[in-house]
């Protein structure tokens, strides 16, 4: 079963997704993290992908859906991933449906102050990748990775008022439509992320359990 994250930028799906990816025993595969390691060389198509990155607009569907499509033929996802950040718009969920049926989507449904505030305070360390945030969840020790104990952090270049606002804007106009998409076809659970990380993650599990079972049902 593949686990489809859809939501806001900010609304906790890279956090779930980490959590749950252990829990679930389900590899995490993230668009936006693939793309940002892909784009460190000089080559032209890859400046084009960091230009628009950078200014919070999509890059090109076949790029990501090639990946994506290549991603899941690997033999580590044939018992299922979770999808972060994909599909973005309705010609990568139609892409998608080629690929698999099998999804389920989780949509997390937020408030666009919470999401600034968590966007603009989101920090991730640099060695083992785990996402902290300045106003909600430093890590125990100043500087010290709560995880692996790393004192190197990372701040994304996109994290920055002008690129958020323009990702809101590409959320609402583009990945929107496919919540509405996803819960005509019935695939779709929301979950409410305003709140604490810890009872996100509790009806997380709960909504996944619920999911598996109704999918076996069917
Ligand atoms: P994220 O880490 O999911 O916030 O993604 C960061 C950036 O990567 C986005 O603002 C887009 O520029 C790009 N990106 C990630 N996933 C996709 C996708 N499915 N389609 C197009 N662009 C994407």
């Amino acid at each position: 079963m593949i686990l489809i994250f859809i939501g806001p930028p900010g609304s906790g799906k890279g956090t779930q997704a980490q959590v749950l990816s252990k829990k679930l025993n389900l590899p995490h595969v993230s668009t936006g993290d693939i793309l940002r390691n892909a784009v460190d060389s000089d080559d032209e198509d890859n400046k084009l992908v960091q230009k628009l990155m950078s200014e919070g607009k999509l890059v090109d569907d076949n790029l990501v859906n090639k990946i994506v499509k290549k991603f899941l033929s690997k033999d580590e996802y044939k018992n299922g991933c979770i999808l972060d950040g994909y599909p973005r718009n309705l010609e990568q969920g139609k892409f998608l449906e080629t690929v698999t049926k099998n999804i389920v989507v989780i949509y997390f449904n937020v408030s666009e102050d919470v999401t600034i505030k968590r966007i603009l305070g989101r920090f991730s360390c640099a060695q083992c990748g785990k996402i902290y945030n300045s106003y909600y969840s430093k890590p125990k020790e100043d500087n010290k990775c709560d995880i692996c104990g790393s004192d190197k952090f990372i701040y994304r270049t996109d994290d920055n008022k002008e690129s958020i606002m323009q990702r809101l804007k590409v959320y609402k106009a583009e990945t929107f439509p496919l919540i509405d998409y996803y819960s005509k076809q019935k695939y779709l659970y929301t979950i409410n992320t305003d709140r604490d990380i810890k009872e996100t993650e509790k009806e997380m599990l709960d909504i996944c359990t619920k999911a598996s079972y109704t999918k076996l049902q069917n």
